[in-house]
């Protein structure tokens, strides 16, 4: 079979090799392969009817039709594996045994290993394309063509062809094309397929809306903001499709395990048919034991059900709206012993409302807040967008000429009406530029124009309804710290920590020292940390942490990228349904091993000694493999 054990290569190599990446084809499970097993298991009763009690020379020649029908895929393999340097894998293992049994007259048997372990991957089969649905309808999201509409005029157009600024239409029951933003009409939009969950939105001029939702009610007119390899659609496909090759280390375990295991396994059964034979003669009795041994001992229980348990951990996390980009991610979130928030747009909205402008004596409230639009035009932060949100009707805005923008503290534009900039008090500060402090709770932000302070907007943001009962079931998953860093301002962020149930915290953070922090954590742990944010400015630590967790349903590009798992709908409590994911994951793969590791030690010695022989032998080899592929599905449940 080679399937899960040639995993590395397949994905360049099935067209050649027939072999079967187990995640990217379609033909296992599929009915051909039912009919295959039926037709081979009726020969293989009708061979056993006639052994009983009729004429033996038919049997065999019914036992041999039945091997080759189960067999001759794994039997195809193993010659052409004879000429690539990992030869001796299980389809090698099945294909001696196998013959080998026929060689010593247990014919039965012979089919009965093809025969099951046909069965084992239609299960497998079953269980890869149940996770894959459910990993390719949250993916199932890049739509084929767009309707452009250019000089008035409607046509169909690849998506690839369809440029930014270009005017598309998308009619109702229609998926969102191209990430891009409303001209015209009005509608709801499902975002279930990047969210996990069915939740409709309202949209209308000016809404964004992201490759991959679908519109239901009315007609809408969009104009295309990003091509459609940089949309949200097809990024999160990409992601998808090198998941599994990411393998988890009790992957990499099983693959570097077998690749030693098997050679000594066909030495060590050589030694027994040869050896004593010489030495106390009777050939057919020791190389029987030496076949008994060979078929015990073959990996197949494990090389196919531990990457097919991870797989499957992979898609049961897709069905809760929650993208992992491979195996290694699933079996360090089964770790996971510290968990860092990031606040503004994680335990947060992120979505602030100006609730107040505090503006210098002598200036408008009005001046203030188009002030701070026009220094948020070009940024992309949660504060930026509720300004300029806020500042709707204030106005043409200054075009901006030049832009510095700083991290965590805030940022500056210069433009035909000046120099204008918004952010922290520390930016100011920093600057040098005389502020009006303000006394509260919430988030602030200071204006100044050609360095001179006009005051001051008060945002208010509300904490994610869920985020409260997140620390509490965190700490039932054995997650041992939960910490909050924060670029924003002290009293804020323990009022939020206060109400969460956070006891450490860290505010007024750069990115940079949110790095430092990181590393600090890092250290003192003694499991894997967890980072989870939004991605604006937390690229870095994203990508620092052993799992960086993205919000990453609204889209931030640089989430997606630098994150490990992303969360659709952005409700912090996914993580621990994540953790939770990985944690019977691992519990499941980790059973897989001990089991079949164990039965076959306990066979492979009574077929040593002759006490098990070739029916128990393949209850060991394909009977545990059956077992263990059952076990590995239920992963899929519930
Ligand atoms: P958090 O860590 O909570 O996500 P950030 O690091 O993104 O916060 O930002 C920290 C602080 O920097 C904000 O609370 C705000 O005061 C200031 N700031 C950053 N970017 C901007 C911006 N574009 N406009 C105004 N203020 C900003
Ligand atoms: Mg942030």
């Amino acid at each position: 079979m080679g399937k899960e054990h040639n995993h590395e290569e397949h994905c360049h190599c099935h067209e050649e090799h027939g072999c079967s990446c187990a995640y990217g084809h379609n033909h296992e499970g599929s009915q051909n392969d039912l009919k295959r097993i039926i037709f081979g298991a009726l020969l293989f009763v009708l061979g056993l009817a006639f052994e009983h009690f009729t004429e033996f020379n038919i049997s065999l020649w019914i036992y041999i039709l039945a091997y080759i029908i189960v067999g001759y895929e794994v039997l195809i393999s193993a010659v052409k594996n004879l000429f690539s340097a990992k030869f001796l894998d299980e389809n090698f293992l099945m294909t001696i045994s196998s013959i080998a049994a026929f060689c010593i007259g247990s014919y039965s048997e012979a089919v009965a290993v093809m025969l099951f372990y046909n069965v084992g991957e239609y299960f497998q089969g079953i269980a890869v394309k149940k996770s894959r649905k459910s990993i390719t309808d949250l993916m199932d999201i890049c739509a084929d063509t767009a309707n452009v509409v250019r000089d008035g005029e409607i046509f169909k157009a690849l998506c690839e062809d369809v440029k930014t600024g270009e005017i598309i239409l998308i009619k109702p029951g229609e998926k969102v094309p191209l990430d891009s933003v409303v001209v015209k009409g009005k509608s709801d939009i499902d975002t279930s397929a990047l969210t996990g969950e069915s939740r409709l939105v309202s949209v209308s001029e000016g809404s964004m809306i992201l490759s991959g939702s679908i519109n239901k009610s009315g007609s809408i007119e969009a104009r295309v903001e990003k091509e459609f390899s940089e949309s949200t659609a097809s990024k999160i496909m990409e992601m998808v499709e090198s998941a599994a090759e990411k393998k988890a280390p009790a992957e990499n375990f099983i693959t570097s395990f077998s690749r030693i295991y098997t050679p000594v396994v066909v030495i060590l059964a050589l030694i027994i048919a040869l050896i004593p034979s010489l030495i106390f003669g009777g050939w057919s009795e020791w190389i029987r034991r030496g076949c008994v041994f060979l078929v015990i001992s073959c990996p197949c229980a494990l090389v196919i059900s531990i990457p097919l348990t991870f797989f499957g951990g992979i898609g049961a996390a897709s069905k809760k709206g929650i993208l992992v980009k491979g195996g290694n991610y699933l079996e360090a979130l089964s770790k996971a012993s510290d968990v860092v928030f990031d606040k503004t747009g994680t335990l947060t909205k992120g979505e602030f409302g100006v609730s107040r402008i505090i503006p210098k004596s002598g200036i408008s409230q009005g001046s203030v807040l188009k002030a701070a639009a026009t220094a948020e035009q070009i940024s992309n932060h949660p504060i930026a967008l509720s300004v300029l949100k806020a500042a709707n009707n204030s106005g043409k805005l200054p075009e901006v000429l030049e832009s510095m923008d700083e991290p965590g503290l805030g940022i500056a534009v210069k433009t035909d009406e000046g120099n204008f900039l918004i952010g922290s008090e520390e930016l100011f500060r920093k600057l040098n530029i005389k502020y009006e402090k303000y006394q509260g709770f919430e988030t602030v932000v200071y204006v100044s124009k050609n360095k001179e302070y006009l005051g001051a907007l008060v945002l208010s943001d509300t904490i994610k309804p869920d985020a409260e009962k997140v620390i509490s079931k965190l700490k039932k998953a054995g997650v041992k710290k939960c910490i909050m860093l924060t670029g924003d301002i002290k009293s804020v962020a323990e009022n939020v920590a206060g109400k969460i149930g956070i006891t450490e915290f860290y505010p007024e953070l750069l990115p940079e020292d949110k790095v430092s922090h990181l590393e600090r954590i890092k250290k003192e742990s003694d499991g894997k940390v967890l980072f989870v944010g939004d991605g604006i400015n937390d690229a870095p630590v994203l990508a620092m942490s052993d799992v960086g967790v993205a919000m990453g349903g609204i889209g931030s590009d640089a989430a997606i990228e630098a994150a490990d798992v992303i969360i659709m709908n952005d409700e912090p409590s996914k993580i621990f349904d994540a953790i939770m994911i990985a944690k019977k994951t691992k519990r499941i793969a980790t059973q897989n091993i001990a089991f079949s590791l164990f039965v076959k030690l306990v066979f492979l010695v009574l077929g040593a000694f002759g006490i098990a022989g070739m029916w128990e032998a393949v209850f060991s080899d394909v009977g545990v493999m059956l077992i263990a592929v059952l076990n590995a599905t239920r992963i899929l449940k519930g």
